[in-house]
Parts: structure tokens; C-alpha cells; sequence
């Protein structure tokens, strides 16, 4: 799917998607507009999509979209996934970031950063990649669920799809992760 070139003054206002707007992933710096150009993917904006299905059309709010290569390298050292426009940072109220980091992952995002207690860093670089910002944690074999202990991510699955023990018994037999991501395309969240 292609990365696509928008401009900020002429197609602020135009529909990606149902939910998203060119003018949300807008290049900024600081709280200022950083030039007119916004380089946005076409499967961030499929797979943002999923993400608003699975928390039931609350908004996601857009924090970082589009980064230049020059503000990018401001602020985190390195020319990234925000300044091809294939990541989004995004919080959702009522959602804590590991509950986002947790249902991005069974809707198969690439790139998933827990940057706070709120806000997560969401890519489609192509490979997965794992991390959680000022700490340590990053991972190649990629899964929220490295980073939770057993008990957290059961009480986490819990909350978010409302299933009692002998449920989420049956879904760990029965490879529950592809069952859960059946449960959220389907849009069937209690
Ligand atoms: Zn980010």
C-alpha cells in the first residue's frame, strides 16, 4: 500500500478514512504547524481504522502523525517511522496504553510503543518491533505480552473482552489470540 503526500492547506480538511482527517497527522513542532507537507500511509490509516472498530468508535486522538526528518532527529536522535508517515502516536480516553498496546498487537500493528500511562506509538514499518519509552524494554520477538506477567495480561484480557476463567480457558487452549482477533474484526466486544 502507498504512502501518499498531502498538503496541509489544501487537503486539511479531506477524509483519509470514516474517523481520520489529512489535518490530524499534520507535521507539528512544539504546538506549531512544521510546513505544509504530510506524508501519510495508506495501511496506517486501514489499521487505525481496526483500532477504532475494536474500541468501539471512541476517538482516537492523534498526538504525532507526520514528524519533518529535522524534528524527528530533535527529538529522538534518529530519522523515524513519523517521518515517512508510517506511525501515529494516539491515546484513546478510558484506555490505559497497555490495554491500546495489547489490542494493537492481536490486530497486528508493526510498531508498538508504550510512551506513557496513556499514549502509545503505533508504525507499519514492515517487521515488529516492541518498546516502552525511558526504560530498557524493547524486543525483536515482539509481544505485549513478554512484558506483562501472566496474571496482568489475563486481568487485562479480561477487562477488554468481558470473558469469565472458563472462557479464557477455552481460548488458551484453543490458540485464544486468533480467537480474541476474531472477537475484535468481528466488532463483538461486550
Ligand atoms: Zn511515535
Amino acid at each position: 500500500m502507498a504512502v501518499k503526500e498531502y498538503s496541509y492547506e489544501k487537503n486539511g480538511n479531506d477524509r483519509l478514512s470514516p474517523h481520520f482527517r489529512v489535518k490530524e497527522f499534520r507535521a507539528r513542532r512544539g504546538g506549531k504547524l512544521d510546513g505544509d507537507r504530510i506524508l501519510i500511509s495508506e495501511e496506517l490509516i486501514e489499521m487505525l481504522e481496526k483500532l477504532s472498530r475494536a474500541v468501539r468508535y471512541k476517538a482516537i486522538i492523534v498526538t504525532d502523525g507526520y514528524r519533518t526528518e529535522a524534528y524527528d532527529k530533535q527529538l529522538t536522535g534518529k530519522i523515524g517511522q513519523h517521518t515517512k508517515g508510517l506511525a501515529a502516536d494516539v491515546w484513546v480516553d478510558g484506555y490505559t496504553a497497555y490495554e491500546l498496546a495489547a489490542i494493537a498487537e492481536l490486530l497486528g500493528f508493526d510498531g508498538i510503543g508504550v510512551i506513557n500511562k496513556r499514549c502509545i506509538h503505533l508504525d507499519v514499518r514492515g517487521y515488529k518491533s516492541y518498546f516502552v519509552e525511558n526504560s530498557q524494554i524493547a524486543s525483536d520477538t515482539y509481544s505485549v505480552r513478554t512484558f506483562l506477567c501472566p496474571e496482568t495480561y489475563h486481568k487485562l484480557v479480561q477487562k477488554l473482552f468481558v470473558l469469565n476463567d472458563n472462557t479464557i480457558e477455552y481460548l488458551k487452549k484453543w490458540k485464544w489470540s486468533d480467537l480474541l482477533f476474531e472477537k475484535l474484526t468481528a466488532g463483538a466486544l461486550a
